[in-house]
């Protein structure tokens, strides 16, 4: 038995945080999907396609604004936000997305994650 994770001090930031992620993979899926349909001819699309791309961007926008508003308690890096560095091999397993995805997804999944950039785990 592992000792059970700390809790994460800004925890309704991280989920915040990882709910507008999903919120912008949801627009840009939208977007493209319309965009595609438009481009096979598909009539009437041209203002949907830019209403789910302005939706895109102000989630992503959203996401930018709230990463950066919390920190690892261990590391005071943003755990949603990639540098150029590798992620901590103790982040690899956490998700098949890779790195900051992966805390996405593990936050808003499973309520825990491990930091990309020092590899403490915490539970959301
Ligand atoms: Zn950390």
């Amino acid at each position: 038995m592992h000792p059970p994770l700390p809790v994460y001090p800004q925890t309704r930031l991280i989920r915040a945080d990882a709910r507008s992620v999903l919120v912008t993979w949801f627009f840009l899926a939208l977007s493209a999907s319309l965009w595609a349909l438009a481009t096979m001819g598909v009539p009437g699309l041209e203002g949907a396609v830019k209403l789910a791309w302005g939706a895109f961007l102000l989630a992503g926008l959203v996401h930018v604004l709230l990463a950066l508003r919390h920190r690892c308690p261990a590391c005071k890096k943003h755990p949603t936000v990639q540098g150029f560095r590798a992620p901590h091999p103790a982040s690899l397993g956490q998700s098949r997305a890779p790195g900051w995805a992966g805390v996405v997804v593990s936050v808003a999944r499973e309520r825990r994650f491990v930091c990309i950039h020092c590899g403490a785990g915490y539970r959301t």
